[in-house]
Parts: structure tokens; sequence; C-alpha cells
């Protein structure tokens, strides 16, 4: 799966972080280091210039316990201490020195005494006997013109890399609180960013869920995610006005078509009076025409259903004798097929309460169906049921079944399974579910393919607290 925004944000947050800290922390050292050697460097060279100074004053390098002073007045402490001072002639022999350093200590090779004595400043690390690390500073002494001997002046060194370590653990503590922020800032940022997105999605699932009437309306966040809102906005916006015009159209048409349609049935239920004498094959291809204006008729009464659904229509509350109904269903529809054996099976005496119209059109959809997509030769059985506190119908047929994943898709709009069977639009099951849920009850289908379906509606009972006075 993958990653969503929240969590690409807050890993990404948390590199960018800890990179950036990384990289703060090397450089702070590389620069901390190179300013404390930097200035380690300065005093040395300064010392040496004073020492330099102190011995051109005493005008020469006769006068040892002189000399002794100034580089004691130079030394801090014994040696190995912050601070080390050796004067030697121009044959490299010490001729004083900070106390406690050995003959060995600062030792110069002759090729080095010859580069100082000719202006050459040596600089390096030196390693007392112990152990301890100093920068040396190796210069010559001047008086003058003259070139009288030699100045070394040393300075412990071990306390930048004390420093630096203290440093470093500093850092690496930090480093460690770090890791632990990181993904924290990250996380909290990232939510900072996705959020206002996360509402753009749930207020748009909502949408679908309910109607296209609502709106995401300009919310607070970034930029991107306002301008997605307002695009969302305007997309509802066509899309409710195209479906409001396709609704209109529809109503409008089955409204229209409604009336002719009735006339027509009308007319051609007088015809079909015995009195008017028809001759057997006229009355047969009258008979097959009556049943196409009332299929036509059940058609267009979806239609109007479907839009009453749409609209939340309150519905009738009276009571409704569902025995009778079934027996109306089945004189009605009869004769829609000949081919078929279509009867009435157990027929309990059984009174809901809710709108007779529309309990009559799903059982009339339901019965069409079974009619429609049975074969010649199989059989459609319409039966009721009285139990505890429901009213079962049940419609079964030897048709051509439902496969098992096609089940939960019969009930949606305009969904056709079977397109080679005419005479359908996709929506009686539709409207059958809507008025089966409208009326507090429930909807199933047993199928096997190749054998048959049983469609079956549970209601509950008459509640007399529901009742309205019963319109005779
Ligand atoms: P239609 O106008 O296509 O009959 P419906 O909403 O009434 O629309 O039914 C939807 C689909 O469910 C049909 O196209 C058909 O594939 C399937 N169906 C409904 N009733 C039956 C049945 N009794 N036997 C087999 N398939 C059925």
């Amino acid at each position: 799966m993958p990653l969503s925004i929240h969590w690409r944000l807050t890993i990404g947050v948390a590199v960018a972080l800890l990179v950036t800290l990384a990289v703060v922390f090397v450089t702070l050292r590389i620069a901390l280091g190179q300013m404390m050697e930097a200035d380690l460097g300065r005093d040395l060279t300064r010392d040496a210039g004073l020492v330099s100074a102190h011995v051109a004053i005493l005008g020469s390098l006769d006068d040892r316990e002189q000399l002794q002073e100034i580089v004691d007045s130079f030394s801090l402490g014994e040696r190995g201490s912050a601070f080390m001072v050796v004067i030697r002639d121009t044959d490299g022999r010490i001729l004083a020195a900070t106390s406690g350093l050995a003959e060995g200590d600062f030792g110069l090779r002759e090729d080095e005494v010859a580069r100082v004595l000719e202006g050459a400043t040596i600089k390096q690390t030196a390693e007392l006997g112990d152990g301890d690390q100093v920068r040396l500073r190796t210069s010559r002494l001047t008086i003058g013109r003259d070139v009288v001997g030699i100045v070394q002046v040393a300075e412990d060194a071990d306390f930048i890399g004390r420093a630096l370590g203290r440093l470093q653990t500093v850092l690496l503590l930090v480093g460690l609180g770090g890791l632990v922020l990181a993904p924290l800032i990250g996380y909290w940022l990232a939510r900072g960013t996705a959020r206002p997105l996360q509402e753009v999605i749930r207020v748009a699932a909502e949408i679908e869920a309910s109607d296209l009437s609502r709106r995401l309306g300009t919310r607070e966040g970034p930029a991107e995610v306002r301008r997605l809102a307002e695009t969302f906005d305007a997309m509802l916006e066509r899309l409710e006005a195209a479906f409001q015009q396709q609704r209109d159209f529809v109503l409008d048409m089955s409204h229209e078509l409604r009336t002719p349609l009735t006339v027509l049935r009308g007319n051609l239920d007088v015809m079909l009076l015995p009195e008017a004498g028809l001759d057997g094959e006229t009355r047969a291809s009258l008979e097959r025409m009556s049943n196409e204006v009332e299929r036509l008729i059940r058609l267009t009464e979806n239609l109007l259903y479907l839009h009453h659904a749409e609209a939340g229509r309150d519905l009738g509350r009276r009571p409704v004798e569902l025995d009778a109904l079934c027996l109306e269903i089945y004189r009605q529809t009869k004769d829609l097929r000949t081919d078929v054996d279509f009867h009435l099976g157990n027929e309990d005496q059984v009174t809901v309460v809710g709108d007779r119209d529309l309990l009559k059109q799903m059982l009339l959809n339901l019965v069409d169906n079974s009619l429609k997509y049975t074969p010649a030769g199989g059989e459609v059985v319409l039966s009721l049921y009285r139990e505890d506190a429901r009213a079962r119908l049940e419609v079964r047929d030897t048709g051509p079944g439902i496969e098992p994943e096609k089940v939960p898709l019969i009930f949606k709009r305009f969904y056709r399974g079977n397109s080679k069977v005419k005479g359908g639009a996709g929506i009686g099951l539709a409207i059958t579910d809507w008025i089966v849920k409208a009326h507090g009850g429930e909807i199933q289908v047993a199928s096997e393919p190749g054998k048959g379906s049983v469609f079956t509606v549970t209601l509950p009972l008459e509640s007399s607290a529901q009742l309205e006075p019963s319109a005779t």
C-alpha cells in the first residue's frame, strides 16, 4: 500500500531534521577545533615575542639567573603545566627552562637548530615524557640584529581535546534528543498539513453518501487544499445541476406518458369486454397490447417513485391487507405470461401498516421480474406468510437465477444484469428496495444460477400507534 502523505511528510521532515542536525554538529566541531588551535597558535606567538623582548632588554644571554627569572615569569607552574618556556643558545643547549622540564623535552636536532637560526619557525605537537601533548613553537632569539639563541614556548594542548570531547558528548546527547524529537516534530508538522486534506476527504465521502447539495466550503488550511475544496465544490455544483435537469426531465416525461398510457389502457379494457365480441386472434393481440401498456405504466410509475424516493416523500400510513393485495397482483399479472405456470402459494391473512400504492408497486416489480426472466415452461409462485411480528412475502421462480457476486448490484439504480431480456430499465429493484426499507422491512434474495430465485420481503406488522384514520 502506498504511504500516506501524513507518513511521507513525517519521515521526510524527520530525515531532513536529522541530516541538518548532523551537518550542524560536524561543522561546529570542526570550526571550534580550528578556532581553538588558532587561538593557541596566537598565544604562543605572542609569548615568544614577549620572551624575546625581555631577553632583548637584558642585552645578552650570559646572565643565567636573569634568564631563569624571565622563563619563570612566563611559565605557569611546573613542567606539564599550562605554559612552558625554554631558552637555548645557538648550539641548542638549554640556558633556562621551566622547572621540572627534562633535558630531552622539546629536543632539537642539529638541522632543526640550523633552520631555526636561519629564521624558520617550527610549530609542532610534542609529547612530554608522561604522554601529555603540547603545542610547541620554536623560533630564534635576536638582540638587535644578532641571532643569540633559540626560544621555545609550549602550551598544554590536551585542553582542546578535552573541550572538543565535552562538546562531542553534549552534541551526541542533543543528537539523541533530536532522534526522538525529529519524528515527533515531523509527525506534528505533517498532521498540520494532512489534516485539512483529511477533512476534505471526510466531507467528500459524506457527500457521496448523502446528497449533492452539500459543499466542502472554503476551509482553513494550505492554499492548495483550499483550491482543491473550491474545485470540488464547483464540480458538485455542476453535478447537482446536471442531476436536477435529469430528474426534472424524467419526472416530466413520466407525467407526460402516464396520461396517454392510462387512456390507452382504458380503451383497451373497453375493447376487451366480452360484449365486444372479438374474434380469438384480435382478442389475443389486444391482450398482448394491454400487457405491454401495463408494463409501460409500471415503468412510468417506477420513474415517478424514483423521484419520490429522492425527494424523501412521506409515506401513507394506513392498514393494507396484503392477502387482498397479492390476489390483486395475481389477477393483474397472470396474463403477462401464458407459457409460465404462475400461481399463488400459501396465503395467510396479514395486514401491515403502510402505503398501499407503494406496496403494490413493490410486489408488481418482483412478480413482473420473475415472469419476465423465467423461461417458458417455468413456474412462478407468490406466497404470503404471517410470522410472529412480521409478514413474509415470497416470490419464487424457476428463472435463470442470479450469480452471487451480482446480488448486491441488482438493487442499484440502472443496473441491468440480463440485457437480453427486453422491457426493463434497471430501476425496478432499486424502487422495490426503497419501498421495503421505507416500511421498516427487509428484502433478501436466495438464488442459484440456472435453477431460480426467491425474493423474500419481510415487513413489520401493523402497529396501531402509527395508524392514520383509514380512508374508505
Ligand atoms: P430490470 O428492469 O432490468 O428488470 P430490475 O431493477 O428489476 O431491473 O432488476 C435488476 C436486474 O436484476 C435485472 O436486470 C436482472 O438481471 C436481475 N433480476 C431481477 N429479478 C430477477 C429474477 N427474478 N431472476 C433473475 N434475475 C433477476
